[in-house]
């Protein structure tokens, strides 16, 4: 059969017998043989950016590293996206769609104490303070594997029609205070543009399964989060004479039990999960002075719109109700936040042999939802997308004790990145081969 079609293809196409299109099957036996090949220099890419981690919007030595990558593969390449965000553009043989890959390179203000030996020792500046920078949350490795496919995409940029955007974002844990950064800010400045993006995926890694298999889910799989603040004002008086006040501390205790009603009493949690969480609270200071402020501060996880606005709706009906009953005044704000990383349903069925290639039957999983959110998910607002998990615990961890994301312990065993390769470059392939024109 094979023999066959090559003979036909080079009846048909007599003059490009040098440049003959590969089969499905001998393409990813070439982008499994060229990731294997990189499989050393990801490994050396990976260790040099955890060596040396950067604050969001602060990724200067990473996003120069990852340029000068692309530019020694021929890509056009745009730099200063968002502060620092880099976009490779690579063009196929011919015209076709548009896929993107993202990679997120922003560390954190964590102090690592992993005791590895390319461990950051890096400091930065985070609201104000010096602090230790960290990769806890693995970008380093989605840094890598990026680098690792660009690679392995460029040596295959006559097999295939079409472009291959490669984004390398900045601060996807958040901008400075005060700042505006990530995701959205990169999509304000273009970034699925020119050419238009189609589809775009992103993974993550953690320590959620073993390296060489991974998780994801259809639809709704990582939270909708906003922050938001309530300050309550009352009015100060002596301890020993509240009836004089207006007490912000008692009110703002009714205000967080009251809160804790919209989740346990006003949602159908059998439709979708949601979480409210006070996380701060203060007020006060002194022992016999009721004070005439208190603020708190907390975090809303939805999986659904409707439900997260009607959260929001309660937040300030609970909070405005109690205080105004109670004689004191209250400013409620919530944060536009990250909306829910949903995958689509269509484009995740379609991929999903794509990751069982990769990860095989047993190795590739489909995921619990997950409360923590994602700024892949302004990308997925636009253009179908799918964002999913690679597993990279070390086999002497058992599952239990797996060391979650941000954590100063956390690490990976390096045996993912292979297989990371190979997915983020089959992803891109196979998409592309699968929306050619009949
Ligand atoms: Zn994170
Ligand atoms: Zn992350």
């Amino acid at each position: 059969m094979k023999t066959f079609s090559l003979i036909l293809l080079v009846l048909l196409n007599p003059g490009s017998a040098s440049a003959q299109p590969h089969d499905a099957t001998d393409l990813h036996a070439r982008i499994d043989a060229l990731a294997g090949d990189m499989e050393e220099q990801v490994i050396v890419w990976r260790r040099d950016v955890h060596t040396h981690p950067e604050l969001s919007n602060r990724e200067f030595r990473t996003s120069k590293l990852v340029a000068e990558h692309l530019r020694s593969l021929g890509m056009e390449v745009q730099t200063g996206i968002a502060h620092t965000g880099v976009v490779g553009i690579l063009k196929g043989r011919g015209p076709g769609p548009v896929v993107a890959l993202r990679a997120d390179m922003d560390g954190l203000p964590v102090k690592e104490t992993t005791g590895l030996a390319y461990a950051s020792t890096e400091v930065g500046i985070y609201e104000g303070q010096e602090v230790s920078v960290m990769h806890a949350c693995g970008h380093d490795n989605h840094v890598a594997i990026l680098m690792g496919a660009a690679s392995v995409l460029s040596d295959l940029r006559d097999q295939f029609d079409g472009t291959i955007k490669f984004i390398f974002q900045p601060a996807e844990e958040g901008a400075p205070k005060g700042e505006k950064g990530g995701a959205g800010m990169m999509i304000e400045e273009g970034v699925l543009k020119s050419p238009d993006v189609d589809a775009v995926f992103g993974l993550h890694i953690s320590q959620n399964g073993l390296a060489g298999t991974a998780n994801y889910r259809s639809g709704g799989a990582m939270a909708s989060a906003q922050r938001f603040d309530i300050e309550i004002h009352g009015r100060q008086t002596h301890g020993a004479r509240p009836w004089a006040g207006v007490d912000p501390i008692v009110i703002g205790a009714q205000i967080i039990t009251a809160l804790q009603t919209i989740v346990a009493r006003q949602v159908d949690v059998t439709s979708a999960p949601a979480v409210v969480t006070v996380a701060t609270f203060h007020g006060g200071i002194r022992n016999n002075i009721i004070p005439d402020k208190a603020v708190m501060s907390g975090t809303i996880r939805t999986f659904d719109p409707d439900m997260r606005e009607f959260i929001h709706q309660q937040i300030h009906k609970i909070t405005e109700s109690i205080a105004g009953a109670m004689g004191a005044t209250v400013s409620v704000t919530i944060d536009p936040g990250v909306p829910v990383t949903h995958n689509d349903p269509a484009l995740t069925a379609r991929m999903i042999p794509s990751l069982q290639r990769i990860y095989g039957p047993t190795g590739l999983h489909t995921a619990e939802r997950i409360t923590g959110a994602e700024d892949f998910s302004f990308y997925q607002e636009e253009v179908p997308g799918l964002f999913f998990f690679i597993g990279a615990r070390p086999a002497d961890i058992p599952p239990e004790k797996a060391i979650p994301n941000h954590s100063p312990y956390f690490y990976i065993d390096e045996a993912a990145l292979l297989p990371g390769v190979r997915a983020m470059s089959s992803l891109a392939i196979d998409y592309l081969q699968s929306t050619q024109p009949q």
